[in-house]
């Protein structure tokens, strides 16, 4: 079964949009395997956004996702990645199509709610950043 890390990001956490997020996950037919709140701290942010460690917006970026607790999930199904990365619409949330998650809740291109991997080989090393094989039930 193919898997994806999701992260919901703090400007979720604070607003009390952790269940709703949850739930567009899981009714898009993907399964909760993994779940816990953490707060992030600079080298894990440092570790999962590191490629973008040369973009402008990496200092806001780490320090924004280091800001407050997050939601880390393992959600896993039948294309998790693009089934996921679909729900959760583009990055930047005047792009994203109605009916995303980052349509509904994000703020702006960086406050935008959620994280999800890119790829499956992505998934496996996020993932592996904040589980380890026998907190995953899948
Ligand atoms: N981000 C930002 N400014 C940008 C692009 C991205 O602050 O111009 C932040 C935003 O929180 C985004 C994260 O960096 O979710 C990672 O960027 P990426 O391009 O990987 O977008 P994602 O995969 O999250 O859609
Ligand atoms: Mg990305």
């Amino acid at each position: 079964m193919e898997k994806s890390l999701v992260l919901i990001k703090p400007d979720a956490v604070e607003r009390n949009l952790i269940g709703k997020i949850i739930g567009r996950i899981e009714d898009s037919g993907m399964k909760l395997l993994a779940l816990r709140m953490l707060l992030m701290g600079r080298k894990l942010a440092e570790k999962h956004y590191a490629v973008h460690a040369d973009k402008p917006f990496f200092k806001g970026l780490v320090s924004y996702i280091t800001s407050g607790p997050i939601v880390a999930c393992v959600f896993g199904g039948e294309n998790a990645v693009e089934v996921i990365r679909g729900v959760m619409g583009a990055t930047d949330p005047a792009k994203a199509a109605p009916g995303t998650i980052r349509k509904a809740f994000a703020e702006n291109i960086e406050r935008n709610s959620v994280h999800g991997s890119d790829a499956p080989e992505t998934a496996k090393e996020e993932i592996a950043l904040f589980f380890s094989d026998k907190e995953i039930f899948g």
